[in-house]
């Protein structure tokens, strides 16, 4: 990079100093309006808008602009046209008016709609999010100005992640500004909700991903034995980069700062081969569209460096997987944080009210959350002892927690534990404070200084969901608090009232101990906390009275929306296993079993060979091998054979979530009963013959 990092943040964003220089005041002043969502857009602004618009991304390159959207398949879709308008003389004009920016219309009927809409009627509209700017994106098609749109079906449903999340932002904002008010605070009218995803992925070489049909079609190993080395020696954690990875990460913070994207921290993870990424956090819905870039990005990037970006949620079994912590918090448009305690959380009125009311949602909708953060990939890892436990709780630290016992106990919180110096044992080292809250990395969701972070989501999944169940939980709970509290002849006596017996009744789901324990599964259990063991278990929170209601009186989705996104979980469910129980067979039939049988004919040889040379010889060994290597093969073909006929016997079962079950009960052991004589085949037969890549090879060469 010879540039100046200064010069090249947000060159490729059509943001608002941009804005601001290429439009005429009263459109930029309108346009502003329009963004602060305190008026709806009008086409003559639109159709200047798309003008300036056009002629700047010309002047980048640009040939070809797209309605960029993120439908329910969690990523993103677009669908380029070109600027061109035929002229007199045979030639061309370049145009782009108000109405194909505001609207876009697609023929969009092989989008998952969950029977929102039947296929005769496949008009979907695409409207553009005036929130969040306008991107250039560049590839091997060239230059194409991507414009942030919503999806919706022709009778209006929302057939994407993005319009109930802008929806689920002003849900929370009227209920957060009804709160200030009542604490007298009358001059914020908007409050955003912040996150910042901190986003893991994994590395691998290019050629040697190639090689694995399991990494190209599901994205993760469906067979290995692990290397000889994982992560016991946590020496790849913060380790120092390899130079190609090095190169790669500065290759893509550039192209990430080029799309005024906060590329900020950049680290190894815990697994070999393992890197995580954090921008600084944004608006929900801005920082949910980075975090889709950041993804395409990763991937793009990684394949000009000879590279492979996974983002699967459990790539390698035996290491640990990628997750995304969403960072989540309040800030009003005034630029404070309501989720900061300050330095007396326990005189801190206003902010024990918001902590009560996330403590309440968390626990009263624990089933939804747990459901935003399922997905057929991270199934692999949750509960597994390297990521949260699927049972929802929330980690308060040592200071808030006291607070709360006191107010649980006596309604009053009269003291905060301080933070202490701490005193590392060498004179010339400064010594600082110690946070009050140690971090506690097995917590779902844990409260981190003054935002929370939910650290269950997948690394591959898109965060729209996860905030906008957050976002609507705790609207739901706040708009309950302002019922009751408004209503109240004494504010001051009521709020302390509501505090109290809010946390008593839901202290059940704080929990500050060891999350991977069993202990912990067990306490969990007693507390009659839900423990939610997979993702089709999950899927129909969505549909329980109490997340109809939830979601419908706060207009973030109606109910034929949601029991859509019921079906397509399911839907989706079936086919990625159906994808993996496909490659594993496919693996199997043409490269496993054919490597196996040709060692298992070398050694049958060897033992005839050694024989016929040496009458008394000691062919045992051989003979060892030999029988156990065709026990393996002949389980592996069996277990191979019974997959094949279980996929079969899908077309007999209807129904989405029958299907499902069926995958996730039937299918599922199938494949582990094909994998494990395979893995055991890998440690005996002879590497030159191994027909792919081992994990050590993928892991550890880069
Ligand atoms: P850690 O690994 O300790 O969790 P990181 O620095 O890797 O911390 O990531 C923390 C993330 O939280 C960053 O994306 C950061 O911008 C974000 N963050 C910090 N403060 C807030 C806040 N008030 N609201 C939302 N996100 C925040
Ligand atoms: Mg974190």
């Amino acid at each position: 990079m010879n540039e100046k990092l200064t010069d090249i943040f947000g060159i490729d964003v059509f943001n608002e100093s941009v804005m601001k220089e290429r439009l005429p005041k009263e459109t930029f002043k309108a346009l502003k309006k329009v963004m602060d969502k305190e008026q709806p857009l009008s086409l003559d602004v639109a159709n200047v808008v798309a003008n300036a618009m056009k002629d700047w991304a010309i002047e980048k390159g640009a040939t070809h602009y797209t309605h960029w959207f993120q439908p329910l398949t969690g990523i993103t879709a677009e669908k380029h046209d070109s600027f061109i308008e035929p002229a007199s003389g045979g030639k061309i004009l370049m145009e782009f008016s108000g109405k194909e920016l505001i609207k876009g219309e697609s023929d969009a009927s092989s989008f998952p709609s969950g029977g929102l809409r039947a296929t005769f009627e496949a008009r979907g509209y695409t409207a553009w999010d005036p929130t969040s700017p306008a991107f250039l994106k560049e590839d091997a098609a060239g230059v194409t100005l991507c414009i942030p749109t919503a999806f919706c079906s022709y009778t209006g449903e929302a057939l994407d992640k993005k319009t109930p999340l802008l929806r689920s932002m002003e849900s929370i904002s009227t209920q957060v500004v009804r709160i200030l008010k009542l604490f007298g605070i009358n001059d914020v009218s908007k409050v955003e909700c912040s996150v910042g995803p901190e986003q893991e992925y994994f590395l691998v070489d290019h050629n040697k991903y190639m090689m694995r049909d399991d990494l190209i079609f599901a994205g993760r190993t469906l067979f290995g034995a692990p290397a000889p080395k994982g992560q016991e020696l946590d020496d790849h954690y913060y380790g120092s980069l390899k130079e190609r990875v090095a190169s790669y990460m500065k290759d893509l913070n550039v192209e990430l700062w080029r799309l005024g994207i906060l590329a900020k921290t950049q680290h190894n993870e815990v697994a070999p081969s393992q890197h995580e990424l954090a921008p600084i956090y944004a608006t929900a819905n801005i920082s949910t569209d980075h975090n889709q870039l950041v993804m395409d990005t990763m991937k793009k990037v990684a394949k000009r460096h000879g590279l492979e970006c996974l983002l699967h949620e459990k790539p390698y079994a035996g290491v640990n997987g990628s997750g995304k912590h969403d960072n989540w918090s309040l800030v009003t448009d005034k630029g404070k944080n309501l989720l900061d305690p300050g330095k007396t959380p326990n005189e801190n009125i206003q902010f024990l009210l918001f902590l009560t009311a996330v403590i309440r949602a968390v626990d009263v909708h624990a089933d939804l959350l747990r459901l935003s953060a399922s997905n057929p990939g991270n199934d692999n890892r949750l509960g597994a002892g390297e990521a949260p436990p699927a049972v929802i709780s929330v980690f308060l630290g040592d200071q808030l927690d006291d607070v709360v016992a006191q107010l649980v106990a006596t309604g009053e919180a009269k003291t905060a534990k301080k933070s202490e110096k701490l005193d590392v044992g060498v004179k010339t080292l400064p010594r600082f404070s110690k946070d009050v809250t140690d971090r506690n990395r097995t917590s779902p969701f844990a409260f981190t200084g003054n935002k929370f972070e939910f650290r269950m989501v997948g690394s591959s999944m898109s965060i729209a969901e996860p905030n906008t169940y957050l976002n609507a939980i705790v609207a739901e709970t706040l708009e309950e608090f302002a019922d009751r509290l408004e209503a109240a002849e004494d504010f001051d006596t009521a709020v302390h009232e509501l505090i109290k017996t809010e946390l008593a009744a839901h202290e059940r789901v704080i929990f500050n101990g060891n999350g991977y324990s069993q202990e912990w599964i067990e306490e969990a259990a007693r507390r009659g906390l839900p423990n939610i063991s997979c993702f089709i278990d999950a899927v129909e929170a969505l549909i329980t009275p109490k997340a109809i209601k939830l979601f419908e009186h706060q207009g973030i989705y109606s109910e034929a929306e949601l029991r859509s996104r019921v079906e397509i979980n399911y839907e989706n469910y079936s086919k990625v296993i159906a994808i993996e129980a496909k490659t594993m067979i496919e693996m199997a039939s043409r490269k496993y079993i054919p490597a196996v049988m040709k060692f298992v004919k070398n050694v049958a040889d060897s033992v005839i060979s050694v024989k016929n040379a040496l009458s008394v010889a000691d062919v045992s060994a051989q003979e060892e091998i030999l029988s156990k290597a065709s026990r393996l093969l002949s389980d592996a073909k069996k277990a191979m054979d019974n997959l094949s006929d279980g996929l079969a016997r899908v077309s007999d079962i209807s129904g989405a979530k029958e299907t499902a079950t069926y995958f996730r009960h039937e299918i599922v052991p199938m494949m582990d009963a094909l994998r494990a004589p395979i893995d055991e085949l890998e440690t005996i037969v002879d590497s030159e013959l191994w027909p792919v890549p081992t994990y050590a090879e993928l892991m550890f060469e880069l």
